[in-house]
């Protein structure tokens, strides 16, 4: 099926639809707590695929690929560095599989590697650039439609994975997205002014603000990076605060309407890509993206 590509579909003016979290409807469906999501690409793809289907079915018009920690030093420290390739490619079939039918794209996700790089840990920043190239080219040669390198919290860390990105694909839509989990901070204590002043510069399509902390702070740091740039805004924010259940698990009280009725305070602060991060089930996407229909009309 022939797709508009996602940057025309943007310049239309509306507000996108992207989809809910990964891992947590994974943990829904069965993913033990504490296992890496990447593990289910090789164990149980059907479980991702349908969780795909369900995204499609609530109105998601952007899926992400189960690959947030496909990075070779991620999967190693879950045990899998030597699927890494198989685990991409994997992952990134499964979704492009999921929205073959559908008028749905598919974004390549990068999430961060996971250790603090040099001086506060022991990671480069060329080794982590190194890292990233490699998992952006798996992504953006096996037909990923869009690039989201997401929950990053530190500037140096970010700048090489959109650095590698360009270095493998100077035209795929790539969008940067920071998690501002200590409020209108990141837990490096970047701030989104100071995110858009060094971000905004490198070749990137959109910025963003993904999981954090709860809708109230997410919707401050969205105002404040809407001052800071002139890029267009991709929001796919945590629902709301998770408390822990009786096994351990996180439980988001937030409800769908609740999530729902703050969409036209986003589409207000300037989001123009919206979905939903850790406790975004498929019923709250599907709250979410009435709640952007309704307020395209
Ligand atoms: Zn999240």
């Amino acid at each position: 099926m022939a797709k508009t590509p996602f940057l025309e579909r943007l310049a239309v003016g509306a507000v996108l639809i992207s989809d809910g979290a990964t891992g947590t409807n994974l943990q829904k469906r069965g993913l033990p707590i504490g296992a890496a999501a990447e593990l289910w690409v090789l164990e149980a793809p059907d479980e991702i695929r349908a969780l795909n289907q369900a995204f499609i079915q609530a109105g998601a018009e952007i899926l992400l690929t189960c690959t947030f920690g496909a990075s070779r030093h991620r999967l190693a420290a879950s045990g899998l560095a030597e699927h890494f390739e198989a685990i991409n490619r994997a992952a990134l079939a499964i979704t492009l599989d999921a929205a073959a039918e559908h008028d749905v794209l598919v974004a390549g996700s990068i999430g961060p590697l996971g250790q603090m790089l040099a001086p506060f840990g022991e990671v480069t920043v060329e080794e982590a650039e190194a890292d990233f190239r490699e998992q952006a080219a798996i992504l953006c040669q096996e037909g990923a439609d869009l690039i989201v390198v997401e929950t990053q919290y530190d500037i140096n860390e970010a700048s090489a994975a959109v650095r590698a990105v360009r270095s493998v694909d100077t035209e795929i839509p790539l969008v940067c997205s920071f998690s501002y989990d200590r409020g209108t901070r990141t837990m490096m204590g970047v701030s989104p002014e100071r995110m858009a002043e060094e971000i905004d510069v490198l070749d990137v399509d959109l910025l963003g603000i993904n999981c954090g902390r709860s809708l109230e702070d997410n919707l401050a740091a969205l105002t404040l990076l809407r001052a800071a740039t002139e890029k267009p805004l991709w929001f796919k924010p945590n629902a709301g605060l998770p408390e822990v259940g009786m096994d351990g698990e996180a439980v988001y009280a937030v409800t769908p309407e609740e999530m729902a009725d703050l969409v036209p305070g986003w589409v207000a602060a300037g989001a123009r890509v919206i979905g939903g991060c850790c406790g975004t089930s498929p019923e709250h996407l599907r709250a979410l993206a009435r709640a952007v229909h309704a307020n395209r009309e």
